[in-house]
């Protein structure tokens, strides 16, 4: 079956009401039967819920139909995509361990990189995001995971994809790929042999701004690369924190499954069921609304391209753009609804960002609604000139994250902005 009938059909058996929309569990805990039953929950000699901290209905059908819908195994759902990230990466990591990752990152994703990780003793090399060969030079015996963005945020850059897989898999290292802004429907990470996919679900999955998620998914036969890998030993000795399992002699997808056993079972950054039921809405319609956000942004990205007052322009599919040959070679109909547009200066763009009727400022991206973000205002205000443009961030660069909005509308509403 395609990606968009699974997006509303997979992980759903109805239920004995026959009920059409996905039942809201909400609850903490599930009762068992007879004490035998939950012993035998607990030994997982039977599988069933206990605590909504290890599994719910609800999120297991999210879970179910995400992995469906991008392709792959099996998935974990947690309480935000900084979560999802984090516990990707503690999956496959501890003390004196190190991952090498793309120097283009979303702000939060480099912070968790930068100082938590390291106070976790996982150090983090990067990489330029224009020059991934750079990647092989900084692995060594202690390196589990190769990290990028597949259009980051918010540079808007796409890396070469197939090289940053194909070092990874020359060197027996996972590779981990944040998808969220290019959802499953522009970017397919495990056609490209990519082990594990993270996402943000608080942007295009849940797609209205209604709910924080995070999402982990793992291709199909990775408990192959796991098994006797001894870059990832703790996948083959038996966890004493659960009965001595050993998650690849196990026919479940291991990596999820040791996320969920293990980390999620200790540090807990669970969705709240209400929040699963929201994303499962949200997924139904995603493909829909990806191809909308994509058409507007491409109709807007050549009017501010054709306009008088506008310096530069950066959308990936754009002809021009630095990322145009990644994004023909690696997108599927879209590059998603990130723009960013040159102004010239800090003057210009405060007062255009301040006539904008339609759009909302706002720093967040994925809304049907329209958002402006202003850096040098904002996210970026105390750095100084020299690492704004480190950055990429230049003091008249103003960011879209175009919505579902009627796309004349929106063009009326930068004109006006921009006059
Ligand atoms: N990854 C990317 C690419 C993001 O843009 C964001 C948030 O903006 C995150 C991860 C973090 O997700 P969350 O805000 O759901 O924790």
């Amino acid at each position: 079956m395609q990606p968009n009938t699974l997006a509303i059909h997979a992980g759903y058996e109805k239920d004995e009401q026959l009920t059409m929309s996905v039942p809201l569990y909400q609850t903490t805990a599930f009762e068992f039967k007879s004490t035998e039953h939950g012993a035998n929950l607990f030994a997982l000699k039977e599988l069933g819920n206990i605590y909504t901290r290890l599994s719910n209905p609800t999120t297991d059908v999210f879970e179910r139909r995400f992995a469906e819908v991008e392709g792959g195994a099996a998935a974990l759902a947690t309480a935000s995509g900084m979560a999802a990230i984090f516990y990707a990466i503690a999956n496959c990591t501890k003390v004196g361990d190190n991952i090498v990752a793309t120097d283009k990152l979303y702000g939060g994703t480099y912070n968790q990189f930068v100082h938590t990780l390291k106070r976790f003793g996982v150090e983090v090399r990067f990489f330029d995001t224009f020059n991934v060969q750079e990647a092989e030079k900084l692995i060594d015996e202690n390196t589990k995971a190769i990290f990028f963005e597949s259009i980051s945020n918010p540079s808007i850059d796409i890396p070469d994809i197939e090289t940053i897989v194909n070092i990874a898999k020359k060197h027996n290292v996972l590779s981990i790929v944040d998808n969220t802004v290019a959802t499953p429907y522009l970017f397919r990470p495990f056609e490209w042999g990519i082990d594990i996919s993270v996402h943000s679900t608080s942007k295009y999955v849940t797609g209205q701004g209604l709910a924080m998620g995070g999402i982990i998914v793992e291709r199909k036969g990775l408990n192959e690369f796991l098994k006797g890998n001894d870059r990832y030993s703790h996948f083959n000795e038996p966890d004493m924190s659960y009965h001595g399992l050993v998650y690849t002699d196990l026919e479940f997808p291991a990596f999820c499954l040791r996320a969920r056993l293990g980390l999620m079972r200790d540090l807990g950054s669970v969705p709240a069921p209400f929040n699963s039921w929201l994303m499962i809405q949200g997924l139904e319609t995603l493909k829909v609304r990806i191809k909308e956000h994509c058409e507007n942004t491409m109709k807007i990205a050549k009017f501010l391209k054709a306009h008088p007052k506008v310096k530069v322009v950066k959308y990936p599919l754009l002809e021009g753009d630095n990322n145009y040959a990644n994004a023909v070679k690696y997108l599927k109909g879209g590059a998603s609804g990130l723009l960013s547009f040159d102004v010239g200066s800090f003057d210009i763009a405060k007062s255009a960002i301040d006539r904008l009727k339609i759009f909302s400022l706002v720093t967040n991206i994925g809304d049907t609604k329209s958002i402006v973000t202003h850096s040098a205002s904002t996210t970026h205000q105390q750095l100084s000139d020299e690492d704004l443009l480190a950055c990429g961030v230049t003091p008249g660069l103003i960011r879209l994250s175009v919505g579902i909005e009627d796309v004349d509308d929106l063009i009326n509403d930068l004109d006006n902005a921009l006059k």
